[in-house]
């Protein structure tokens, strides 16, 4: 099996771990795709899902041999190869002055991304009339994971320490969506504008799209190098089933703010999360794939991960062939308009490991 192929099928079926390992990277809950773990396989590091029941079954496992102190990874009791784990990051021991450890206000994702959600509270979240089905913000704060608001401050001494101690790349900024106009748009500007002033570290900002497309500006102005705004679902239908509150908010009305956005952090340096296995069918999610690369942006496909605890916990993953035909296709259509991950400045779509899309990009 080749790598391309390993990775999308490993994301779909999930990893049962044998001998336990303690990685940096384990996700319980959060907002996004979540549960996952990092693994890194043939010096790829990915997100495979871990903590899912799914993963409870899958053929993939992970067993630690003490005699080569080497993990193996094994498809039906057949090896494939070795894997590693992150180590835990030297920013995880520190804590701010008033005793909040650093790794409550952000973490490290994959190998070398900082990753945080601003606002672990969402306006859509606790009513089940608006929630979306797949997200488990709430859980990470529920179980005292984090907290509910990182100040500017806060995010920056952790961004300086973490690029400082572990040579973080870039960061991401996502933030459940606050009952404002802005959709969150404010916050993550002033947190930008803190963590820039103390560290040279580009920056992806995630939020709905915000009511005045002035945000845009303000957000590059404090210093955000790309902007995420996540569809997750295109098609109507599955978009008021899975996210009722987000699917109110109307698909034209992203596609108006995609275009706005393009033309202030450029071409290719704005994204959107496609989460296949939602019910959007293949088509749908390529039509919808080949109208946001035309525009300039770049449609980060991901496998639905079910997470835990949601309502979706035991809908099943896309199946590994779906996700294959899509992100061959996908691939394809990004190789055409010169679109690539590798030149996106910050964010999910350049980290990749929540996907296997950027295996399948020449
Ligand atoms: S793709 Fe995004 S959510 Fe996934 S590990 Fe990378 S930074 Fe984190």
């Amino acid at each position: 099996m080749n790598k391309q192929h390993l990775i999308t099928d490993i994301q779909s079926h999930g990893l049962k771990l044998i001998e336990h390992e303690t990685g940096a990277s384990g996700r319980k809950g959060g907002a996004g795709p979540s549960d996952h773990k990092a693994i890194t396989i043939d010096n790829t590091t990915v997100m495979v899902p871990i903590f899912t029941s799914v993963a409870a079954d899958s053929p993939y496992t992970a067993r630690f041999d003490a005699a080569t102190e080497q993990t193996i990874l094994e498809l039906n009791g057949e090896t494939i190869s070795s894997i590693d784990f992150p180590t835990q990051p030297n920013f995880y021991r520190l804590a701010t002055a008033d005793g909040i450890p650093y790794w409550k206000i952000a973490l490290l994702h994959s190998r070398d991304v900082l990753a945080t959600t601003v606002l672990q509270t969402c306006m859509r979240y606790n009513d089940t009339a608006t929630s979306c089905q797949f997200c488990a913000i709430g859980q990470s704060l529920d179980a005292d994971r984090t907290i509910a608001r990182k100040t500017p401050d806060q995010l920056a001494e952790v961004a300086e320490a973490a690029v400082k101690l572990d040579g973080v790349k870039h960061m991401v900024m996502t933030t459940g969506t606050p009952n404002t106009r802005d959709r969150g748009a404010a916050y993550l500007t002033d947190c930008a504008k803190a963590i820039k002033a103390r560290v040279n570290l580009p920056i992806q900002a995630q939020c709905e799209p915000p009511d005045e497309f002035v945000w845009f500006e303000r957000l590059q102005n404090a210093g955000v190098d790309s902007l995420g705004m996540h569809l997750e679902a295109v098609d109507p239908e599955v978009r008021s089933r899975i996210m009722p509150g987000k699917a109110t908010v109307p698909v034209a009305y992203y596609f108006e703010a995609f275009e706005a956005a393009v033309r202030v952090f450029g071409w290719g340096q704005v994204s959107t999360y496609l989460l296949a296995g939602l019910g959007d069918d293949l088509d749908t999610l390529l039509a919808a794939c080949d109208r946001l690369i035309a525009m300039g942006v770049y449609p980060f496909v991901v496998p639905f991960v079910p997470i835990s605890g949601t309502p979706l916990a035991h809908q099943p993953p896309p199946k590994s062939a779906f996700m294959q035909a899509l992100y061959q296709q996908v691939g394809r259509m990004l190789d055409r308009h010169g679109m690539s991950s590798k030149s996106i400045k910050a964010g999910c779509a350049k980290c990749g490991a929540c996907s296997a899309l950027s295996e399948y990009e020449s």
